[in-house]
């Protein structure tokens, strides 16, 4: 077995809507052990740059790259730039998301197709895209036991029904599937595919759940472990699921979450 320093040390990470929260802080997880890191965004040059600069603050490798990961080929094209930029890609990390709320018998088509284009059509777009490159390279031992790893961040709510979010609950449970199909097709070429389902994390995307603090109360209900769930909770597990340390694991989603799935509402009643 050949010990490296760092885990993920050179290795190429792309990790989408890395501008901000999750992506963020995962960009620079992979980062600190070592892999290259680019940094995906949608419509945030000066965050995604922020992230640049503390990564290479730090002596790091990090670019930035501008795609809508829902439009075909801009995706197409951002993977182009990394096989020029850094010769292939190791790791995606399928962060991308947000959310369109509305109760249901309000939600448009509009609503709906913008969420799935984004948090589910653009997972496909970028896996697909990866396993093709992936496929291409096939394992370099030197870099990792693995062709490639794919890590798609889901949610809790690709189990946890959630009123007023038809749309958002959709797209990760179809975020599900798709991570399992294709880590159930890709394992016998040593392609490993498995997702990380966050709880609460305190990012922009669900601000309203946490900056107040009547707000933060309702929050803590939901959460056994009785705090919030910050970026860097994520950025140590997609390491792992990143690194040869989970070399024998696909196919699953690894609940990163304080506990919400354990039913907290019987913590005191039932
Ligand atoms: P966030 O802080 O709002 O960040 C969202 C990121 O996605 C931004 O970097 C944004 O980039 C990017 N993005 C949006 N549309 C895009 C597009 N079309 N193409 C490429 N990038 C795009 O949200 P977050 O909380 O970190 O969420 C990240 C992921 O975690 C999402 O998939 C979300 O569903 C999931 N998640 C979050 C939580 C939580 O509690 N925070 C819980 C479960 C799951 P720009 O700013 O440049 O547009």
């Amino acid at each position: 077995m050949i010990h490296k320093q760092k885990k993920l040390e050179g290795q190429v990470a792309l990790v989408t809507g890395a501008s901000s929260g999750i992506g963020a802080g995962v960009a620079k997880a992979l980062a600190q052990e070592g892999a290259a890191v680019v940094i995906n965004y949608a419509s945030s040059p000066d965050k995604a740059e922020m992230v640049q600069a503390e990564i290479k603050s730090q002596g790091g490798t990090a670019i930035t790259f501008k795609a809508d990961v829902s439009q075909e080929q801009e995706v197409i094209d951002m993977f182009e730039h990394i096989r020029k930029a850094f010769g292939t890609v190791d790791i995606l990390v399928n962060n991308a998301g947000l959310q369109k709320d509305a109760s249901f018998h309000n939600m448009t088509l509009e609503q709906w197709n913008y969420v799935l284009g984004i948090n589910l059509t653009g997972q496909f777009l970028c896996a697909r895209e990866a396993v093709k490159e992936f496929l291409r390279r096939g394992v370099v031992p030197e870099r990792s036991q693995s062709a490639g790893k794919i890590i798609c961040i889901s949610s809790v709510h690709e189990v946890i029904p959630w009123a007023g979010h038809a749309n958002y609950a959709a797209s990760k449970g179809g975020v599900m599937m798709l991570m399992k199909t294709i880590a159930q097709e890709l394992a016998p070429k040593k392609i490993r595919v498995n997702s990380i389902g966050p709880g609460a994390i305190r990012t922009p995307i669900n601000h309203a759940a946490w900056d107040t603090p009547q707000g933060l109360q309702n929050l803590l209900k939901l959460i056994p472990a009785k705090r919030i769930g910050e970026a860097e909770d994520i950025g140590k597990a997609a390491v792992w699921l990143a690194s040869d340390d989970s070399e024998y694991v696909n196919g699953i989603t690894l609940f990163v979450d304080g506990g919400m799935l354990l039913y907290p509402g019987f913590e005191d009643n039932g």
